[in-house]
């Protein structure tokens, strides 16, 4: 279950340091001197300052121009420029940075060290000796201030580096029964409470939409339920409950994908390795209000047994819906999770994450994920937390004009309009008829950002983990 932990944090007062590399973040200046970095952020230049020691500049970009987040991407880079050279120990110099100020320097710093060292290589033979690098924070004075934050981004980002690994697995690997397995194993270590619902439960709940995707593969649905209860005198609160599609693959089924749509499907989990990602992270922070996580878990695939377009299938809800595409899976397995989460608890907010619509790329590319949502106040929270984490979010419209689109003529829904206007709306406004008016709901279209095609800074080429540290930004400011 552990994510390869190429390097780790460690604080400690800058006189106990007697190492031989430091690392130094530095604002690109306007005049070329060769003795700096460069002007582009995460660029690098390795100096010798004499008896064997060395200064390693990571280029911060323009002055005025630096964020939280480029510091992010300076450590990403120094990150990987470490861990390639198998460095045994470095020291980041935290005065620099002090002059940018905000304890959200220092956090995006120690995001970006550790989201940029990590790798997907378990299944690769070549079994190299592996380094850790240990990368010591010096801290001028007091450590302790230091700490908190490091232990903070440490269970922060092994969640974005868990929902990373779970989305990279193949499906060989991870179908329905092995993410519940994997689910069970993180509940029981870090004593949340696991509740796996399989083809049996969901059939006597008459959970039709999530059962009727995984009809045609070997491995039945499955619905994963994680509980964290609150800090003590939160308990029996209304929690915040986040939803994750995961389609552990997605051949689109009888509308089937085309041989090159149909490579990197196994990415079609990745809002439910959000959730779980999430949930473990959760389990370390220990939020005050209560988290529950709902995994939705489904493979989609070809068999005499399989679902068809024009099959007729009755939702958890009682809804009926027609099938159009059965490559629209997506918000038929999250349907029944919805329903679930609202009818079983009363939720002070409910929060999907799915990989839902190509469309959604045509119109945010991986820039912004797309935001559908039936509360304004709830909005602003999850854009406000998506600008900080640079998890970035765009709200798009979800009149209920378009359920014209998606109005049965056989059923009460369509799962597709069939059409290609307002596809990603579609999407939305298909999961808005099982959500209630009255809880706060929103849909995260995740289907852009969720992976990179090239290597970014902190974000190695493949799953991005996007979602978690929006969500789990969220959840730390709620009281
Ligand atoms: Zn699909």
């Amino acid at each position: 279950m552990e994510s390869n932990q190429l390097l780790r944090l460690q604080v400690i007062r800058q006189e106990e340091w007697d190492g031989d590399l430091d690392v130094v973040l530095v604002p690109a200046e306007q005049d070329k001197d060769l003795r700096k970095p460069g002007v582009k952020t995460g660029e690098l230049l390795l100096i010798e300052t004499g008896n064997g020691h060395h200064r390693l500049l990571v280029s911060l970009g323009p002055k005025d121009k630096v964020t939280t987040d480029k510091v992010g991407e300076a450590g990403g880079a120094a990150a990987k420029w470490l861990v390639k050279r198998k460095v045994a120990a470095a020291a980041v110099q935290t005065s620099s940075l002090q002059e940018l100020g905000t304890e959200a320097i220092l956090e995006s710093l120690c995001e970006g060290l550790l989201l940029g060292a990590y790798r997907f290589d378990r299944h690769k033979s070549k079994q190299e000796t592996e380094q850790v690098t240990q990368v010591y924070l010096l801290a001028l004075d007091e450590v302790a201030p230091l700490e908190t934050v490091t232990r903070r981004v440490a269970a922060v980002t092994a969640g974005v580096n868990l929902a990373r690994d779970l989305a990279h697995e193949p499906p060989n690997v991870i179908n329905p029964a092995s993410l519940a397995e994997r689910a069970r194993a993180l509940a029981e270590r870090d004593s949340l409470k696991c509740t796996l619902l399989g083809e049996a439960e969901l059939g006597d709940m008459g959970a039709g939409a999530i059962l009727s995707v995984g009809l045609g593969s070997k491995t039945p649905s499955q619905m994963i339920i994680l509980e964290y209860p609150g800090e003590p005198g939160h308990e029996g609160e209304a929690p915040v409950i986040v939803v994750g599609k995961a389609i552990t693959f997605d051949t689109g089924g009888y509308s089937l994908k085309d041989r090159t749509g149909i490579v990197g499907m196994k990415y079609d989990k990745s809002g439910g390795a959000a959730v779980l990602g999430i949930m473990q992270a959760v389990a370390a922070l220990k939020p005050a209000v209560p988290v529950v996580g709902v995994v939705a878990a489904a493979e989609n695939m070809i068999s005499a047994e399989a679902y068809r377009p024009n099959d007729i299938i009755r939702s958890l809800s009682g809804k009926t819906i027609e099938i159009i595409s059965t490559d629209a899976e997506g918000r038929l397995v999250l349907a029944d999770a919805l329903t679930y989460a609202h009818t079983h608890y009363q939720p002070r907010a409910l929060i999907d994450l799915a990989t839902l619509t190509g469309g959604i790329v045509v119109a945010l590319g991986n820039v912004r994920a797309g935001l559908m949502i039936n509360n304004d106040d709830l909005a602003e929270e999850l854009f406000a937390a998506g600008e900080l984490k640079h998890e970035r979010l765009w709200r798009m419209p979800l009149d209920e004009d378009y359920f014209e689109l998606i109005k049965g003529d056989d059923s009460d829904i369509k799962n597709s309009s069939g059409i290609r206007q307002a596809h990603p709306i579609v999407g939305g406004i298909f999961l808005r008829q099982f959500v209630p008016d009255e809880v706060p709901w929103a849909h995260l279209d995740i289907a852009g950002p969720a992976t990179t095609e090239k290597d970014l800074p902190y974000n190695p080429k493949g799953a991005t983990g996007f979602g978690v540290r929006l969500v789990l930004n969220y959840l730390q400011h709620l009281g």
